[in-house]
């Protein structure tokens, strides 16, 4: 029978791309379950500094909530040239929350005069799982490449159109969803996760 996890996000895209990688590696083990079946959880606020405490911030509170196991991803982009910016507040670096063609521009924009040698970025991904008895593991990934000049592509979300993964002649916004999943950092972190997680759901007996 298929144990229930909980994914602490109410994103459709991601709730799909977690299902596509969890299932490829424990077929029918794993019944993947969304907040959108959970619409009296409130949205957690991301207060952590870091990628790992918002992660785990969000797997918590959903595990303590539903009583059931629970995962969670924080991610984001650090651009060398910026000391590490966005980092942490990359979904809001323009200063709305998810405005995706606002946060691109403003990036760019910051790095107009950056020559291609200082152009170094990378994703980070940590995924988190909360058990509701208070264990806990976390999984970090990361995507290294450089930021481009200007956005091409329209595959992804997010920053993808002007990062160009490291040794890959195309954005990630020109990736497949397949492809992007084979080397992302949410597809690293979360296939460096789930042995931990099929293990502890299994011993769950
Ligand atoms: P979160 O993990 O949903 O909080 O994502 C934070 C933000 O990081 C997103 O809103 C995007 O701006 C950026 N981001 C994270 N992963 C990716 C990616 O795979 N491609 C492009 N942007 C990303």
């Amino acid at each position: 029978m298929a144990r229930s996890l909980v994914l602490a996000t109410r994103n459709q895209g991601k709730i799909i791309e977690f299902h596509r990688i969890l299932e490829s590696l424990a077929p029918g083990k794993i019944e993947l379950i969304g907040l959108d079946k959970f619409p009296e959880l409130e949205d957690v606020e991301e207060t952590g500094s870091t990628f790992e405490e918002n992660a785990l911030l969000k797997a918590r509170y959903t595990a303590a909530m539903t009583g059931l196991p629970s995962i969670s991803d924080d991610s984001g982009l650090c651009v060398d040239a910026l000391g590490g910016a966005p980092g942490i507040l990359s979904a809001r670096w323009a200063g709305v929350h998810g405005d995706d063609r606002a946060n691109l521009e403003k990036l760019l924009g910051e790095l107009r005069d950056t020559p291609d040698e200082k152009r170094g970025a990378h994703f980070t991904c940590i995924a988190a799982l909360s058990m509701p008895d208070g264990r806990e593991v976390v999984a970090e990934g990361l995507f290294q490449g450089r930021i481009l000049y200007a956005p091409i592509g329209d595959q992804g979300f997010g920053y993808d159109p002007i990062f160009a993964p490291l040794g890959i002649s195309m954005s990630s916004a020109q990736m497949s969803a397949d492809e992007k999943d084979a080397v992302s950092h949410r597809g690293k972190s979360l296939r460096s996760l789930a042995p931990q997680v099929i293990q502890m759901l299994e011993g769950l007996g």
